[in-house]
């Protein structure tokens, strides 16, 4: 089959090629697992992470991708939860031990055996994948396999952070970057918690005009104070300068919580203006999300469908991953970036 790989880590300002084209052989189901014919590949900020080491990936080579639509080509033995041509996905979770104290409290996100898909396991940037059937997901109707894609890990994990900030409906909500997830954060914010108000801020002027006009109630710059005090913040932003300009915008008791895998170095420095009374006193707390459990994909999978979400894709082939990379790391996005792969 035709894979893109990840031979070797690298700085992508260096390189502008990080994947080679390759052909490789389909990968065989084990037992209770199913091989996918991939349709469709989301091509996610995580995988910049993976490519220069920040989230490294344990063997090379390695196919990447976490956003994965297909149909169901061949069960392995044991594997009778789906027939051949039933379409599904695949999220960041791979697998999980299914034992451990998180495991049997549904946050198997946090069990120290989590496997990633497109990271330990191989992922969607192929024609074939395969994975275990528990970890496959039905995709709703409503969706085409593109559109159904990026959902699978912006959309997912937005939901798990939505449902950690713990809002309570008519309380402020604040959003601190606006990217592929924030925006879908906002939808469903304004679903579920009709009596909140939600307040963005962001860099850049055309994420701020795009806030106002999926009905934020304000969207200002990063380092500006907000009208009023928030009762949560989901931060999604790569850098450190918003984590604190975030805490001073929180009201007594509330929690930001921070929806990154990893932060990046260049401007740690702003965490020493970190003022204990501004910043932090009056049981403000703050909270990262891991990961995603397969009850956030299901949940949100079924809240998108009933909300008719319509995420804005640009489409890719599977041989033009490196460039849909390359535009991702240089910040030229419209719209969530899909790779797509011609049936076999
Ligand atoms: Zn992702
Ligand atoms: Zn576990």
């Amino acid at each position: 089959m035709k894979a893109m790989l990840l031979k070797r880590l690298c700085n992508l300002e260096e390189c502008a090629r990080p994947l080679e084209l390759a052909e490789v052989p389909e990968p065989v189901p084990g037992e209770n697992d199913i091989l996918i014919e991939i349709s469709a590949c989301g091509v996610c900020h995580t995988e910049l992470d993976e490519i220069e080491g920040r989230t490294p990936p344990p063997h090379l080579p390695v196919v990447l991708g976490h956003q994965v639509v297909g149909r169901v080509a061949r069960a392995g033995r044991g594997a009778e939860r789906f027939r051949v041509g039933d379409r599904v996905g695949v999220a960041w979770i791979f697998s999980a031990c299914g034992t451990c104290v998180h495991c049997l409290s549904g946050n198997e996100n946090l069990c120290v055996d989590f496997k990633a898909t497109g990271r330990d396991a191989g992922g969607g940037y192929a024609e074939y994948m395969t994975v275990r059937e528990d970890f496959a997901h039905r995709i709703p109707e409503i969706f085409s396999d593109v559109d159904a894609a990026p959902l699978l890990c912006a959309g997912a994990i937005g939901y798990r952070a939505l449902r950690l900030v713990n809002l309570e409906d008519g309380r402020s909500l604040g959003l601190t970057g606006f990217g592929a997830s924030a925006h879908l954060v906002l939808m469903m914010a304004k679903r579920r918690y009709p009596g909140s108000k939600v307040f963005v801020f962001s860099r850049s002027p055309e994420e701020r005009a795009f806030a106002l006009e999926l009905g934020a109630a304000w969207a200002g710059d990063i380092g500006e104070r907000s009208p009023e005090p928030l009762a949560a913040i989901i931060d999604t932003t790569p850098a450190w300068r918003p984590v604190v300009e975030a805490l001073g915008n929180l009201a007594p008791g509330g929690r930001l919580v921070i929806n990154a895998i990893r932060k990046e170095e260049k401007d740690k420095e702003h965490l020493l203006r970190l003022d204990y009374p501004a910043h932090l006193w009056m049981e403000k707390e703050i909270k990262s999300v891991a990961n995603v459990a397969r009850r956030d994909v299901r949940e949100f999978l079924d809240l998108a469908a009933d909300m008719r979400i319509k995420p804005e894709i640009e489409e890719f082939l599977l041989e033009d991953a490196n460039r849909a990379l390359i535009e991702l790391k240089m910040r030229k996005i419209r719209g969530a970036k899909v790779l797509t792969i011609p049936p076999r």
